[in-house]
Formats: C-alpha cells, structure tokens, sequence
C-alpha cells in the first residue's frame, strides 16, 4: 500500500488573480523541502498539493512534519492511494485505517466522487466503506452529526484517496507574499517567536543580531544563530547580520546620563536596523517586544524608538502575556535555546533606575553629547553577514 500526502491551503491563497502564484509558491517550497526527506513528486491540482513517494527510502513521516511547518498550508493529510475500484478502495480502508481508529469511539464516511464516471454514487460508496469500518473495528459506532474522526473517500482523476481526517497546518500565508522584514534577533524568547509570527504573515524573514564583545560573548552568538535555524525550519533560509556595539555602548555609558542608557541604545539599534534595512531590501522591522513589560517598552519609551526608525515597525508580541508567548515558544521549538543562559548586549549596562516616561526632546539632548553619527558609520563598518541554511 502506498501512503502519500495532500497539503490543502488556506482559504485566503484561493482569492484573486494571486492564486496561481501561490499554488507555485507553495509548489516550489514543498518540493525544496522534499528534497531533504528522498525521492518525492509534488504537483497540485484541485486545491491540494500532493506529494507522492517515489520509492521506500523517501522518509514520508519527515515530509510529513515538514509540510506542517510551511506557511500557506492550512492542513495536511496522509492517504492511501487505492485503484479507482471498490474492492481496491475497501481493502485499503480495511488494512490503512485501523490505525488512525483504534483509540476514537465514533466515525462517519465522506465520500467525493470527481470522477462522475465511476460506477457508485457517493452515498453507496460511504456506506460501504462505513460497513467494512465497522466489520473490522467493532467497537466503533457510526455519529454522522458529531464524529470524533471523519474518514473520507476520495475518487479522483488517477486514483482513489483513503483517509481519516487532516492534520493542522501552520496557516498563513506563503514566505515572501508580503515582503522581505529585518527581525532584530536577541537571544530572548521574544524575538524568534516575534519572526516566527510576521513569516506566518508571509514576511520574508532576515536578521540582526547587537553584539557586545567581551561584554557578550562568542557563544551568545552561537546562541542566536542556533535560534535562526530554529525559525528557518518554518520561514526558510534566511541572512543574519551581526553588528558590534561595543565602543557605541562605551561612548555611551561614558558621556550620557546613567537613566538614559537603554533608550539611547534603542534608538542606535533602530537606525542601524534602518540602514540594514534599506540595504538588503527590507520594507519593516520586526522585535519581540511587549507592552509594559520593561522599561523600554512603555509607550514613551517605544514613540521614541520609533523616532529613529526609518521603516514600519512591526511588534506582533505587543499584546501578548509572557505565558502566552512562552507557549508559542514552545510549539516552535525556540524555547529551549533560548533559556540558556547567555548575556545580551541590552542587559550589560543596564541602569538602575530607566526612564520609563522618557521625553523625546530630553532624549536627543543626550544624544547630542555623543557624536552619534560617526559612532553608527564605525559600528556599521563591522557588519558581518552569516547564511542559515533551514534543515528541515
Ligand atoms: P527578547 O526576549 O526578544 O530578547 P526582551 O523581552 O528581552 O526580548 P529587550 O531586551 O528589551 O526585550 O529587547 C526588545 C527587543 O529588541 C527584542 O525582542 C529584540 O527584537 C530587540 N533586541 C534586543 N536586544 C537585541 C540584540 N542584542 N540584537 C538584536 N535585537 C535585539
Ligand atoms: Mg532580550
């Protein structure tokens, strides 16, 4: 018995003149990703992307998780091919199903019959698969208002399709089918899930990463890197840029007032995310930042960090309680890395007592001691730029 898949999108790729983009969009990512996984096919028709096996060495179950984790894929099922005949399609049910039922209590049939041609209408078909169901499995009864488990029986052009319900996808919209945006990647537990976000809005990720050597260290790096690939794994291979503020931040800390530190970085962090931007073809910023929930994430605070931004700033965590983004976290797979203990540069000189109702007039003042632009043209200069190639 052959086992494939079927990745349906989402309601919101079917609208409009994009829709053939999409479908070759969706198309080209699932078969990049095949081919970490073997030998596959991958073709759409009808609304659903299929991707076949092409030999026993191609690793369906990897495939399998890999489609889940692709933006624009609302769903994925795994079905078995039958022949387009009813003993073909009743044994199939008979062997391929049991697993998916054996722990549910109540089923019904679906039956769809694209092929007009073929002998039994759709209702004869449900109800003969619904008796071998229940011939082999009898501790399951039919429910055809509230089934724990919809089994369908799909008759198409090629082939019929057994299967027993689909498999969430990661929703959204395709990579790219809103634009390329610069993440500013701490090693926090924010800003991965903050990308991770704005890629589910078909944002095409790159990122940034503030270091502070020996103020962070080498593995501080290794630590954000590592949550770039971790993100990659939904959003695809994306840059990331490192930029040291090392002598900013010793400028900084030496010629401006103590309380003043963290939003004078915030603001240098905001224009060489701008020219980071502006020269890789970024139209937003993305952080991981979320209301109230330090000192410069107030409202004053993050008006005057956005005074020295050039783009958009995109902050998808704003509204979000740290559980909740803590669980997203989790579900992406981010979390783990990012609890190791590792120091950002943001917390190195941090002040004992921020302004949390900053000015900007009393802002720039400060900055006016510092001779800010040469200090940004000097940590621009040690840009360094790594690709992260996604492993599925
Ligand atoms: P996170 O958990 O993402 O680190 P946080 O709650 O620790 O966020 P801050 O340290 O104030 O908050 O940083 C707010 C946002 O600024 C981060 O989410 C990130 O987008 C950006 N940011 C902070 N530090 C850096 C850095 N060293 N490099 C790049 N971006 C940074
Ligand atoms: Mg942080």
């Amino acid at each position: 018995m052959k086992e494939i898949l079927l990745c349906k999108y989402g309601e919101i790729v079917l609208k409009g003149a994009n829709r053939r983009y999409f479908e070759d969009t969706l198309a080209k990512e699932l078969r990049h990703r095949a081919a970490s996984f073997g030998s596959f096919t991958v073709r759409y028709a009808q609304s659903t992307v299929y991707i076949e096996p092409q030999d026993e060495y191609a690793d369906l179950d990897g495939m399998f998780e890999a489609a889940r984790r692709l933006f624009g894929v609302a769903g994925v099922v795994r079905a078995a091919v039958a022949e387009k005949n009813m003993e073909s399609i009743l044994d199939t049910a008979r062997s391929y199903l049991p697993q998916f039922l054996a722990d549910k209590k109540t089923f019904k049939v679906e039956a769809k019959r694209s092929d007009k041609a073929f002998p039994l209408a759709s209702p004869e078909i449900s109800r003969e698969t619904g008796g071998v169901i229940l011939s082999a499995l009898p501790h399951l009864r039919v429910d055809v208002h509230n089934p724990d488990v919809t089994v369908r029986v799909e008759v198409r052009e090629t082939a019929a399709y057994v299967h027993a319900g689909q498999f969430k996808g990661a929703g959204g919209l395709p990579v790219g089918a809103s634009g390329k945006g610069l993440l500013l990647l701490s090693g926090g537990i924010d800003s991965p899930v903050a990308g991770w976000m704005m890629a589910k809005r078909g944002v095409k990720l790159e990122a940034l990463y503030f270091e502070s050597i020996p103020y962070t260290s080498e593995q501080a790096r290794q630590k954000v890197l590592d949550l770039a690939a971790l993100v990659a794994r939904w959003s695809g291979s994306m840059q990331v840029n490192v930029i040291s503020l090392t002598h900013l931040q010793e400028e900084l800390v030496k010629h401006c007032d103590e309380e003043y530190f963290t939003l004078l970085l915030r603001r240098c962090m905001m224009r060489l995310a701008s020219r980071v931007a502006a020269m890789r073809g970024c139209e937003s910023l993305i952080t991981g930042e979320s209301l109230g929930q330090v000192a410069s994430q107030t409202m004053q605070a993050l008006n005057v960090t956005d005074a020295a931004a050039d783009y958009v700033v995109f902050r998808p965590c704003i509204g979000m309680d740290k559980e909740e983004i803590v669980q997203i976290a989790r579900m992406i797979d981010t979390f783990e890395t990012s609890i190791l203990p590792y120091e950002d540069c943001c917390t190195v000189f941090t002040p004992k007592h921020p302004k949390t109702r900053p000015v900007l007039e009393k802002v720039m003042e400060q900055e006016q001691k510092l001779p800010v632009d040469a200090l940004l043209d000097e940590a621009f200069a040690t840009l360094e730029t790594f690709y992260i190639r996604a492993k599925f």
